[in-house]
C-alpha cells in the first residue's frame, strides 16, 4: 500500500505541530516510518489520505467499541448540536448520562463528568487525598492513567521508597508521593504499605491492565489489594478508562467481583467524543465542590454534545449487552487464528488476552507485569506491525498497547487479519 499523501501531509503537519501529532503515540516513533493521515472511518474500516482501506484494530484507542460513525451516536451529535453546543449552564442531558451509568455500575451512587481520562484519574486521586487526608499514592509500574504529574513516575531499580519523575517537569516533590509497585505482586504493595504506614491515601491501579499490552491480574492479587486497602484504610481506585463500558456492563468491577472504592472512566463512555468521568459512593463523592471542601471543575465538563455522544453510546450497550460476548468471542476467534499461525511457523510470543482486549509478545517468557512485557522482542514487533500495515491491517503502532476491537469487526475481517500474519510469519524471526 503507498502511503504518499500521509507522508507529505504529516511533513506539513511537523512544521507546525510538536512532532506532528497532538498525542506522541500517534507519531510512530516505536515502529518507525510515518503516521497514516486519516480521512474517514465507517464500520470497521479506516479510509485513509491515500486512498486506502485498513481494518482497524484501535478504535480510537478504545471508544469506538460499536466501531466508527456508529448511527445512533452521530444522530444523537448532529441533533444536539443545532441547539447550540455549550452553555455553562446545568442541562437534563448530564443527569440522563449519569443515571445511566450509575444503573450500569456496580457500586457508585455519584458521577462526575470531565473530559478526559487524564482528568478523571487526576481528579480521583486528589478526592483521595481530600477524603482520607493522606498525600501518598501507590501505583504500579506500567500502569497507564493520563499524562497528569503525580503518575508520570518510572520505577528506578529496585525502587521501594520514593519515585523518581521520569519526564522533566515533574517536581521531586510530586513525585515522592508516587510510590511504585509492581502488577501481580502483591508483596511489593504490601512492602509499601508498611514502610508508609498511616500515609498512603490510594492505590491505583488498571484491573485488568492494557497500557503495558494487556496483562491479566492473576487470581487473588485483585482481591488482596481490596483486603489490604480495607486493613490500612486506604482507599482502592480502579483506573476503568480503558476496561469501563468494555469488558461488561459494569466494567472490571463486575467481571472481577471486587469493588473499587472510586472508578474512573474515559474512552467508551464519550462515544469517541472527549469525555472522563469518576465516581464513588455518596459517602465520598460527598467531599467534593460544591457539596464539599475538594475542588474539581470544568467550562465543557458535561458538554452537551460530548454528553449525548455518550448517552446514545451506553444505551446501545445497555439495551443490547450481548455485545460484551460478541467482542470476547472475536477477540478469542482472532487471537486462536494468530496463535496458530506463529505457532506454525514457530515464532516465539505470549498472547495475553482477557474479554475485548488482547495483545500479542514476542518473546518466550509469561508478561505478566511491565518487567516481563519490555522483554519483548522490539525488531520482530516494528517487523510484524508494518507487515499487516501494508496488507491494510491498522494495530497499535506499539508494543505496550492492547488492540481495541469493535463489533463492526466482521469474522471475514478476522479471517483476513489472519491471513495476513500467515503471509509475514515466516519473516518474523
Ligand atoms: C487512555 C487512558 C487514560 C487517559 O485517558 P485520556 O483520555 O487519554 O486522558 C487513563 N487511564 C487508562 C487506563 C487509559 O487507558
Amino acid at each position: 500500500m503507498i502511503y504518499r499523501r500521509s507522508s507529505a501531509l504529516f511533513a506539513e503537519a511537523q512544521r507546525y505541530i510538536p512532532g506532528g501529532v497532538n498525542s506522541p503515540v500517534r507519531a510512530f516513533k516505536a515502529v518507525g516510518g510515518n503516521p497514516v493521515f486519516v480521512k474517514e472511518a465507517k464500520g470497521a474500516y479506516l479510509y485513509d489520505e491515500d486512498g486506502n482501506r485498513l481494518i482497524d484494530y484501535i478504535a480510537s484507542w478504545g471508544p469506538l467499541i460499536l466501531g466508527h460513525a456508529y448511527a445512533p451516536v452521530i444522530d444523537a451529535v448532529i441533533e444536539k448540536a443545532k441547539k447550540g453546543t455549550s452553555f455553562g449552564m446545568p442541562t437534563e442531558i448530564e443527569t440522563q448520562l449519569a443515571k445511566l451509568a450509575v444503573s450500569m455500575v456496580p457500586n457508585i451512587d455519584k458521577i462526575r463528568f470531565v473530559n478526559s481520562g487524564t482528568e478523571a484519574c487526576m481528579s480521583a486521586v486528589r478526592l483521595a487525598r481530600g477524603f482520607t487526608g493522606k498525600d501518598k499514592i501507590i501505583k504500579f509500574a506500567g500502569c497507564y492513567h493520563g499524562h497528569s504529574d503525580s503518575f508520570l513516575i518510572q520505577a528506578g531499580s529496585g525502587a521501594v521508597t520514593f519515585g523518581s519523575p521520569n519526564s522533566p517537569g515533574v517536581t521531586q516533590g510530586t513525585a515522592k508521593d508516587t510510590l511504585l509497585a509492581v502488577y501481580n505482586n502483591l508483596e511489593s504493595v504490601k512492602a509499601l504499605a508498611t514502610a508508609n504506614k498511616g500515609e498512603i491515601a490510594a492505590i491505583i491501579i488498571e484491573p485488568v491492565a492494557g497500557n503495558m499490552g494487556c496483562i491479566i491480574p492473576e487470581e487473588n492479587f485483585i482481591k488482596g489489594l481490596r483486603d489490604l486497602c480495607d486493613q490500612e484504610d486506604i482507599l482502592l481506585i480502579f483506573d476503568e478508562v480503558m476496561t469501563g463500558f468494555r469488558l461488561a456492563k459494569g466494567g472490571a468491577q463486575e467481571v472481577l467481583g471486587v469493588d473499587a472504592d472510586i472508578v474512573t472512566f474515559g474512552k467508551v463512555i464519550g462515544g469517541g467524543l472527549p469525555v472522563g468521568a469518576f465516581a464513588a459512593r455518596e459517602g465520598i463523592m460527598g467531599h467534593l465542590a460544591p457539596d464539599g471542601p475538594v475542588y474539581q471543575a470544568g467550562t465543557l465538563s458535561g458538554n452537551p454534545l460530548a454528553m449525548s455522544a455518550g448517552l446514545a453510546m451506553l444505551t446501545e450497550l445497555n439495551n443490547n449487552p450481548e455485545v460484551f460476548r460478541s467482542l470476547a468471542d472475536k477477540t478469542k476467534y482472532l487471537g486462536k487464528g494468530m496463535a496458530q499461525v506463529l505457532t506454525d511457523n514457530h515464532i516465539p510470543f505470549q498472547m495475553n488476552r482477557f474479554g475485548s482486549m488482547i495483545s500479542i509478545h514476542f518473546t518466550e517468557e509469561p508478561v505478566v507485569d511491565f518487567e516481563s512485557s519490555a522483554k519483548g522482542n522490539n525488531a520482530a514487533f516494528k517487523k510484524y506491525f508494518h507487515g499487516m500495515l501494508n496488507q491494510g491491517i491498522y494495530l497499535p503502532p506499539s508494543a505496550f498497547e492492547s488492540y481495541f476491537l469493535n463489533d463492526a469487526l466482521s469474522y471475514k475481517d478476522l479471517d483476513e487479519t489472519i491471513a495476513a500474519l500467515a503471509n509475514i510469519a515466516k519473516d518474523l524471526h
